[in-house]
């Protein structure tokens, strides 16, 4: 019995100073909080390998009930007062912090150690079990600190503002998976008996419910404000994945600087694909490449800083033209490109609609504007990307040749001025 109270007071100690450096936050910043939570870590797993102790459910650590059990608390109530973008910066530097003790400990076993006076010799063997150990139950804490964020998102949807339930059965379900994954992997590890199952399983459940009040009373005690808003599932879970900075990364990485078009480099890839799509599934896929007539001297009558900034606003003029299935690429200083799923005379019309935008600007000091465009669409005779460019390419220098400003396409292909006389009457002959 006495071992029970212990518990208790552990339990206590534990959420009451964890608590307080989370209350004072803003006073001494949140870095104390997480730190204390990361520097536990380390007695957690210790405890849990080795330290076990006897109660009327069964035997137990305190390292898995009162610590682990805590952690996860204090991570759901760093997410319930803060947000996803702070709670995920503990759970990766738990993640990567044992990572890292594990990667150190292969590199000591390898070295050559002194003996000391006394009886005091390293226990590799333990070392190496506990890292193991550790790196499990971190991966376990990973998954289980996304799936209990997750769950109390999902059960306030399902139960609303009652704060006590819906904190109790996040914290139990989750404490439930991870009993079962640390104990198969104790069981097989360290040779752990079953009674350690049963007796962590309700070690743990008495921990989530006695936790569960204490933050619930402590939220509604100790702090004001609301708490974290009620965003979608699948939005929380990329924050908490840093999935939307990898998108914002991958989306930054592929556009041009200047004209925040893609780039070229994105060309290949997504052009490629493109291709591949449209020959397996028949779908009709069209390439416009898009020169500036007589670049050169726009930048040599108005500079080439201003030579920028017409560049900008003829890509942005590409853009408005555009469907939401159409792409637009910078692929070259003053050559554009745009894929798009149109048939050819729909495509050679999207030129002539860029063409005409382009040709309403003033570049400054009364100099015209202009651009030539080549289309090429995807027909039996062509199977790859630098085929559907070379036609395009091909058409574009034909157009330059035949004076500029204009839009050439299959010449032999006449449906568009059947199906829109009135634009095929304005394209230049
Ligand atoms: P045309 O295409 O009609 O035959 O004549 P052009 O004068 O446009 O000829 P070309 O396409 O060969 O020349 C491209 C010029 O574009 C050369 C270079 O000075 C200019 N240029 C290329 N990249 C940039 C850029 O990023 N900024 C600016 N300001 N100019 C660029
Ligand atoms: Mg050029
Ligand atoms: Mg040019």
């Amino acid at each position: 019995m006495a071992n029970g109270i212990l518990l208790l007071v552990e339990a206590l100690f534990y959420f009451g100073a964890m608590a307080l450096m989370f209350r004072l936050r803003r006073q001494i910043g949140i870095g104390v909080f997480m730190c204390a939570l990361g520097v536990m870590h380390f007695l957690e797993t210790y405890l849990a390998s080795v330290f076990y102790v006897a109660v009327p459910v069964g035997l137990l650590s305190p390292g898995s009930t009162v610590l682990f059990s805590g952690k996860l608390v204090m991570l759901l109530l760093l997410y319930i007062k803060e947000d996803a973008a702070t709670v995920r910066q503990p759970i990766y530097g738990l993640l990567l912090g044992n990572a890292l003790t594990v990667g150190l400990v292969l590199l000591l076993r390898m070295q050559h150690v002194s003996q000391l006076p006394g009886e005091n010799t390293p226990d590799i063997a333990f070392i190496d079990q506990m890292g193991w150990l550790m790196v499990w139950g971190t991966t376990l804490l990973f998954v289980d600190s996304i799936f209990i964020i997750l769950l109390y998102e999902k059960l306030g949807k399902m139960i609303g503002r009652a704060l006590l339930p819906r904190v109790m059965i996040s914290v139990g379900c989750v404490l439930t998976f991870d009993q079962v994954g640390f104990f198969t992997a104790l069981h097989f590890y360290a040779g752990a008996p079953v009674a350690v199952f049963f007796g962590g399983w309700a070690a743990k459940m008495c921990a989530a419910l006695f936790y569960s009040v204490l933050m619930v009373g402590y939220l509604k005690w100790f702090e004001a404000g609301p708490l974290s808003s009620m965003r979608g599932l699948t939005d929380i879970f990329d924050t908490l994945t840093y999935r939307e900075k990898y998108e914002a990364l991958v989306e930054h990485a592929g556009r041009d600087s200047l004209t925040g078009l893609l780039h070229r480099g994105r060309f290949e890839t997504l052009g490629e694909q493109a291709v591949a799509g449209s020959m397996r599934g028949g779908r009709t896929l069209s390439l416009l490449v898009i020169d500036v007539d007589h670049f050169k001297s726009i930048n040599d009558r108005l500079g080439h800083s201003e030579g920028d900034r017409v560049l900008k606003s003829i890509a942005s003029a590409i853009a408005e033209a555009l469907g939401t299935d159409d792409r637009a690429f910078r692929i070259g200083g003053e050559e554009f490109a745009v894929l798009c799923p149109l048939p050819h005379p729909v495509a050679r019309l999207l030129g002539e609609n860029i063409r005409q935008r382009i040709g309403a600007f003033d570049a400054g000091d009364g100099i015209a504007l202009s651009v030539s465009v080549g289309v090429a669409s995807m027909n039996g005779g062509i199977s790859s990307l630098a085929q559907l460019f070379a036609v395009a390419d091909r058409r574009l220098y034909a157009a330059k040749s035949d004076g500029r400003n204009r839009v050439v396409g299959d010449r032999g292909q006449d449906a568009a001025e059947a199906i829109f006389p009135q634009a095929a009457g304005d394209r230049p002959a």
